[in-house]
């Protein structure tokens, strides 16, 4: 069985994007910091509003930041579950969840498995972002962030498997 962990930070406007996305099978982990598709100006200002709280309050991680164009997202998906032939996916949340199931419907095969109902599953609680650099105030306020939810999730996951 090869299996793999992914979290992802993002924001729903009001389909869920992705703004941090981490993957990790204990040998490598791989972080992608997200473009966003449409400008910030250009949104509904219920959606601004629900942006900044989660900006300010939840992830600290900017709308308008990121790196790798939001087009990607499909290619990195594909190359570290479909190429890597990867069977079973870990995640933690049906938003989560839902956005995963979409993006991979085509390809048959995969376990997209919700760890959201498991007994004594870890909570992905804010911390400070020691590995990632992606937050507003760097790694001088506590908040949640894909790269630690991920390292958690696996660590706790490999505690499980036999
Ligand atoms: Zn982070």
């Amino acid at each position: 069985m090869k299996f793999l962990v992914i979290d992802m930070q993002g924001f729903c406007i009001p389909e869920f994007i992705p703004k941090e996305m981490t993957f990790t099978d204990g040998r490598y982990v791989a972080h992608y910091w997200i473009k966003a598709l449409k400008p910030f100006k250009d949104l509904d200002p219920k959606i601004k509003k629900h942006i900044r709280w989660f900006e300010n309050n939840h992830h600290h991680l900017r709308y308008n930041d990121g790196i790798v164009d939001s087009n990607e997202v499909p290619n990195i998906l594909y190359k570290h579950i479909i190429q890597d032939q990867v069977d079973t996916v870990y995640v933690k949340g049906h938003i989560k969840q839902h956005f995963l199931q979409f993006n991979l419907g085509q390809y048959n095969g995969i376990r997209l498995i919700n760890l959201e109902n498991t007994l004594d599953v870890p909570h992905l609680l804010q911390c400070m972002p020691y590995n990632c650099t992606h937050h507003i105030n760097g790694q001088k306020t506590a908040c949640v962030c894909s790269y630690e939810n991920c390292k958690t999730i696996y660590n706790w996951l490999i505690g499980k498997l036999p």
